[in-house]
């Protein structure tokens, strides 16, 4: 089963490869190709390569070895569909109304979904001849007029929101314990048409590999590869039942690493490891309220749905040999970073009618240059619960992640944590600071006074 996929894969992207070849060849200062990785729930404690002690992620460890391993890369959001509406348009979620304290993500009964106006990463390259191709789980609108491909993504493939989204009628809770997918009622999309479902979520990342080989070639591309895991239901290949010491969990974060170890060992074969840059993060911090199911924020504090660091800090690698300098960058960055970062190594014009909250990262991934991020606002749902500059986070509202407590803690003053000290936020330092809670307030007014109005589109009714 594993070599069959690994051949498979294999396969798939050397079809990639040929077209981004005759590319170079053309012009050895070619637009470059991008791989974006992007799990779901996954915690920075999670992988080798930041610490964890029974999940082996050789592949994951090379890349952070090869390229740059990122210590304070954050998300915008600590749940799914608004952290993937900031990675897509470079923008807090409160400008294109993708977030929501009442209904924190986007459900099949949904209505609303990402605007059409707004500018994807997709959307951005295809100006310059991009080939795109959006896989796995989107989560920005089921309906047709939300998908990728009315988004500036020529394909697309995978399923449409969470892979535990809409159960089939008779299963019970015990569908988490030993998952089966026939369980699970959620819809596998091709283009903009259902094509199978309940959705057969062990062969998403295969099945859709098979789509980017027959794509046209000879031409950058863009791949946002949005795998639908670890997120709850866990599936994975029978090639990786009981592989990982870390039980059914670290199953999956083995067959991810696996899957990465593919996409890199055929861009090195092809030459196009040269000219692709891999990013590799994840959309939110671990759903804890599984358990075992859910994965480690290692040091960091809490969890998925929390604007502790454990929500929305993420274990992040950036990988191109020969371009992107080898490294650890203990500074922050942002998925609200890519778009700019993409269009300044693509020569893509951003857009100038709009807010854009992201920042060029190139100089950092190129020429170990300091980060142009130095603050972070931390968002639960549609409200400033945190802010961050420098080394000092500010929580004004703490409420942890999905179980226990219902009502967000106020806190006036607010906590002040030294997150270089004190990555774990454990000893609050404010009234030491009083000047630093001061700038951090100042900063949060700042922020919300340049939000305006616009119509929720988790919470629409039609
Ligand atoms: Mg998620």
């Amino acid at each position: 089963m594993r070599l069959n996929r690994c051949w498979i894969l294999l396969g798939l992207l050397a079809g990639v490869a040929l077209g981004g070849l005759a590319e170079l060849r053309a012009d050895d200062r070619a637009a470059p190709n991008f791989v974006i990785i992007f799990c779901d729930d996954l915690g920075y404690g999670d992988l080798g390569c930041f610490g964890h002690p029974t999940i082996r992620t050789p592949h994951l460890d090379r890349m952070a070895s090869e390229g740059q391993k990122w210590t304070e890369f954050y998300v915008a959001a600590p749940v799914c569909t608004p952290s993937r509406a900031a990675l897509q348009t470079g923008r807090y979620p409160i400008r294109n109304g993708m977030c929501s304290m009442k209904r924190r993500v986007l459900f099949p009964d949904s209505q609303g979904g990402l605007p059409p106006g707004e500018v994807t990463l997709g959307r951005l390259l295809k100006q310059r001849g991009y080939s795109t191709h959006a896989i796995g789980k989107w989560h920005l609108g089921h309906l047709p007029q939300y998908l990728p491909t009315r988004h500036g993504y020529d394909t697309y493939y995978g399923i449409p929101y969470s892979n535990d989204m809409d159960f089939v009628q008779g299963s019970t809770r015990t569908r988490f314990e030993d998952p089966d997918f026939r369980n699970f009622n959620v819809p596998l999309i091709e283009g903009e048409k259902i094509i199978e479902r309940p959705a057969d979520q062990n062969t998403i990342t295969k099945r859709a590999c098979q789509l980017i080989r027959q794509q046209e070639s000879g031409q950058p591309f863009l791949i946002y590869l949005a795998h639908n895991l670890p997120h709850v239901p866990l599936f994975r290949s029978p090639a990786f039942a009981d592989a990982s010491r870390r039980g059914l969990y670290g199953d999956v974060i083995e067959e991810i690493d696996w899957s990465v170890g593919q996409v890199l060992g055929t861009l090195r074969e092809t030459g196009l490891d040269r000219n692709t840059l891999v990013v590799f993060t994840s959309d939110n911090g671990p759903w804890k309220s599984f358990r075992q199911q859910g994965g480690s924020a290692g040091l960091l504090r809490d969890g998925k749905g929390s604007t502790w660091e454990g929500g929305m800090r993420e274990p992040t690698l950036f990988w191109w040999p020969g371009q992107v300098e080898p490294g650890v960058v203990m500074e922050m960055g942002s998925t609200l970073d890519l778009l700019p970062t993409l269009a300044q190594l693509a020569d893509a014009d951003l857009p100038t009618d709009r807010t854009l909250d992201g920042f060029d990262l190139s100089p950092t991934l190129l020429e170990n240059k300091p980060s142009p991020r130095d603050q972070m606002v931390y968002y639960h749902g549609d409200e400033v619960f945190a802010v961050r500059q420098g080394m000092y986070k500010a929580h004004f509202k703490t409420k942890t992640s999905y179980t226990g407590q219902r009502e967000a803690k106020v806190h006036d003053p607010p906590l002040l944590f030294h997150l270089g000290h004190d990555p774990g936020e454990q000893h609050d330092v404010a009234k030491q600071q009083p000047q630093v809670v001061q700038a951090l307030r100042e900063l949060k007014a700042k922020h919300e006074a340049s939000v305006e109005p616009v119509e929720n589109q988790l919470t629409r009714k039609e």
